[in-house]
């Protein structure tokens, strides 16, 4: 956690694509200590026009709205003109996670922007207390068998239901697939892994890697069980999806923590953690565990929110092994009698 001072001293940042784009990146509090990006750039492309771009939107949740207005002032003076949310032409969002695009209930009132998102997170926009519902009860399917008490059960679903209690249903304009994958300067690749409807954003020599790849902290995973097209065969394939761009872009701009300068290093580091994780859990269960058990082997004693983050990222792993046959289910008889309400052991073969 980073001290008061540092979190209130936090200012836009500026960078330049190869072909004069200008980035400004603004810093927002999402949640409670937890920072994010949102990112306003501005091209004047001689054959392709004007843009004046909105990357992803915060999450709208306490300070955020707020440090967005604050970084469009301070973008305003660092440019020389008055740049307002209404002078935006587009907006995109890299996924559909609420730190990314809960921001979009506050914004969208403000601007005509024409909001884009991938295919796979369209319904997480248009359709969202639907997608909340549906997956709070596959989540509690997966802590039951993950081997979590029902008491804490019931304190992990509050915390889920509570963050996302605050967005609603909202219509998009345009898919990224359906416009070809490319919007004037600005090209899409889908990277499904961290999110379903993952893209990254490439303008010239620059990348907007959202989730999908940041600097000191692996991007979190979660098994596909809770939500199709994420989990980490996925994820380890979009991080293969990115090589050809990783050898050409010069910068990439994070949607958390600090930007990353050579994009192919920071994709090798990420594909060894998670290899080597794999091999950890493998370890762990050469005596027969429970996903709540790897958690506590992997990441020890975590509190609040973090609870459910580690046990999703050790049941992505425990997915990804289970899948590939790697480990059994050693209580398999209990499981026959159970009815479902019984929490898997899992060994390896
Ligand atoms: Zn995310
Ligand atoms: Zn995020």
């Amino acid at each position: 956690m980073e001290s008061t001072d540092i979190q209130t001293t936090r200012v836009v940042q500026t960078f330049e694509s190869c072909e004069g784009g200008r980035i400004y990146q603004i810093p927002l509090e999402v949640f409670p200590g937890f920072w994010a990006f949102s990112y306003l750039v501005l091209v004047e492309d001689p054959k392709l026009g004007k843009f004046c771009v909105l990357i992803d939107a915060g999450s709208g949740y306490g300070k955020s709205n707020q440090h967005l207005e604050k970084g469009f002032k301070e973008a305003s003076q660092l440019i020389g003109t008055q740049v307002d949310l209404a002078d935006l032409s587009h907006i995109f969002i890299t996924h559909g996670h609420i730190d990314h695009f809960g921001g979009l209930m506050y914004v969208r009132p403000k601007t005509s922007a024409l909001l884009g998102v991938h295919e796979l997170d369209r319904r997480v926009l248009i359709n969202y207390e639907e997608r909340l519902t549906l997956v709070s009860n596959r989540l509690d399917e997966f802590l039951i068998e993950a081997g979590i008490s029902p008491h804490q059960r019931k304190l992990i679903l509050d915390l889920y239901s509570i963050t996302k209690g605050l967005v609603r249903s909202m219509p998009i304009d345009f898919t990224y697939e359906a416009i070809g994958m490319r919007l004037g300067p600005f090209e899409f690749k889908h990277v499904p892994g961290h999110c379903a409807g993952h893209v990254v954003i490439r303008l010239h020599d620059v990348l907007f890697s959202g989730d999908h790849v940041l600097e000191g902290i692996s991007p979190h995973q979660a098994p596909e069980r809770l939500t199709l097209s994420t989990g980490l065969d996925h994820y380890l394939n979009s991080l293969e999806v990115l090589r050809p761009w990783a050898k050409e872009v010069r910068l990439t701009l994070p949607g958390h923590k600090t930007h990353i300068s050579d994009l192919q290093v920071r994709l090798n580091e990420i594909q060894d953690l998670h290899h080597s994780r794999l091999d950890q859990v493998l370890e762990i269960l050469k005596e027969p565990g429970t996903i709540a058990d790897i958690s506590d082997r992997l990441f020890g004693e975590v509190q609040g929110y973090n609870i459910l983050l580690a046990l999703e990222e050790a049941g992505a792993h425990v997915e990804y092994l289970y899948q590939r046959g790697f480990l059994k289910i050693a209580n398999l008889e209990q499981m026959k009698y159970g009815k479902g309400g019984v929490a898997i052991h899992y060994q390896k073969i």
